[in-house]
């Protein structure tokens, strides 16, 4: 046995000494917060209750729960329990066709209340960050912003001689994005976190599943009602990276010049039926060669398509970990040594000058993109 293997051995050891602790006082499974838009379902609601299955089984009690709020809620019920929902807690109301504060926080706040689970997801979407913190400050628990991954595990505490055999273990970059922080708090109920959209895979949808539907009135107050949502726009040119099949993403590498090249092949892709966007580094944000909104990675969006062809992009990690997780990466990168070949299933070496116009007459002759 290494020193390694014999010092873990001791530890653990140690560890079974330490007395077991239970402060759930009847907080039990997981619940998550299925966000809507207008009368859609979020993407991000059926990826956390996914994750929530994947943890469940990790727990005494496998119960997941979700929290469905808005205008006409209850015709997703169905469709949360098809992708892994046991329960389904509805809150529908014509005012709430909207986000707004006041009410959703009331609403989750009342609808934890009664569910008392031991641990509560959210989708880290704007909508998610405004309504998280806001619920937990309520309910006096933490919350853990912004994960990309999350597990059940043992955690001991040798200082207060305590030993949580399946604390919540939240776990976000930090530093960075040079380390990964795990975050746990199994002192106070329910164990909360927002997660990243896009970071997490959905469950294979099964029409045979049943489940609970639950119609839950919050008890709001007047106060509740202050605010007025006079109108909703929504931005005119929506750049919807979450939606796409494929995703052609430019560093600083290609240039201004080069995304209009990159353009060239996104428009010849959907040309041919194809989901395609334009994506792109946060170098190539800065440098203006291309809005925000495009932007992939830390600062930018998680994206897993099927197809993500990073065009004259370093690999950096802030970047990677917004796409490493797509099914067929293609890289194109003049540098052999570029760390995007690390990640990729398909390194061209090469200038995207050569590359690109070449792929461009390919998709133009009828080549489509495998995204079956
Ligand atoms: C807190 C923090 C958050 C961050 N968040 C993000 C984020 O969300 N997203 C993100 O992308 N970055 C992010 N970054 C920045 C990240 O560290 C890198 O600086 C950035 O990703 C580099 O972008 P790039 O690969 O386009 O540029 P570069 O690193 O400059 O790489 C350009 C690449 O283009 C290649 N190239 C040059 N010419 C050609 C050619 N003709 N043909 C083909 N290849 C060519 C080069 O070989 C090189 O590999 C963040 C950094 C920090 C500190």
């Amino acid at each position: 046995m290494s020193d390694a293997d014999e010092r873990a051995r001791r530890r653990a050891e140690l560890d079974a000494k330490v007395p077991e602790v239970d402060l759930r006082n009847g907080h039990k499974g997981i619940c998550t917060w299925a966000q809507t838009n207008g009368e859609e379902l979020h993407p991000a609601a059926l990826e956390i209750l996914g994750e929530a299955r994947r943890l469940s089984e990790k727990l005494d009690d496998q119960t997941v729960t979700t929290i469905v709020i808005g205008k006409n809620a209850e015709k997703h019920a169905q469709t949360l329990i098809e992708y892994g929902a046991d329960r389904v807690y509805v809150i529908s109301d014509d005012r709430l066709e909207y986000y707004r504060d006041l009410p959703y926080v009331r609403a989750v706040v009342d609808a934890i209340r009664e569910i008392k689970p031991e641990i509560m997801i959210y989708t880290a979407s704007a909508i998610g960050r405004s309504l998280a913190p806001r619920c937990a400050a309520r309910l006096h628990v933490g919350l853990s912003a912004d994960c990309t991954e999350l597990d059940i595990g043992q955690y001991v505490s040798r200082k207060k001689n305590q030993r949580f055999p399946r604390a919540f273990m939240m776990k976000r970059p930090s530093f960075g994005e040079s380390k990964l922080a795990t975050i746990i708090g199994p002192w106070n109920y329910p164990q909360s976190a927002t997660v990243r959209p896009g970071v997490f895979h959905p469950l294979k949808r099964d029409p045979s599943r049943t489940g609970e539907v639950i119609q839950f009135t919050p008890k709001w107050t007047e106060d509740d009602w202050k605010t007025e949502v006079i109108s909703f726009e929504s931005e005119g040119s929506r750049v919807e990276l979450d939606k796409a099949d494929i995703i052609v993403s430019g560093g600083y590498g290609v240039g201004k010049e080069g995304f209009n090249m990159l353009r060239e092949l996104v428009d010849a892709i959907r040309a041919n039926g194809q989901r395609a966007e334009l994506g792109a580094s946060r170098a190539a944000v800065n440098a203006g060669f291309i809005s925000h909104d495009h932007q992939v990675g830390q600062t930018g969006k998680t994206v897993r398509p099927k197809v993500y062809i990073a065009v004259g992009i370093s690999g950096a990690i802030q970047h990677l970990m917004g796409m490493q997780n797509s099914r067929t990466i293609i890289a194109v990168n003049i540098d052999p040594k570029a760390r995007i070949f690390t990640v990729a299933n398909y390194g061209i070496v090469a200038d995207y000058k050569e590359v690109i116009p070449e792929m461009i007459k390919k998709v133009r002759e009828g080549y489509k993109f495998n995204v079956e």
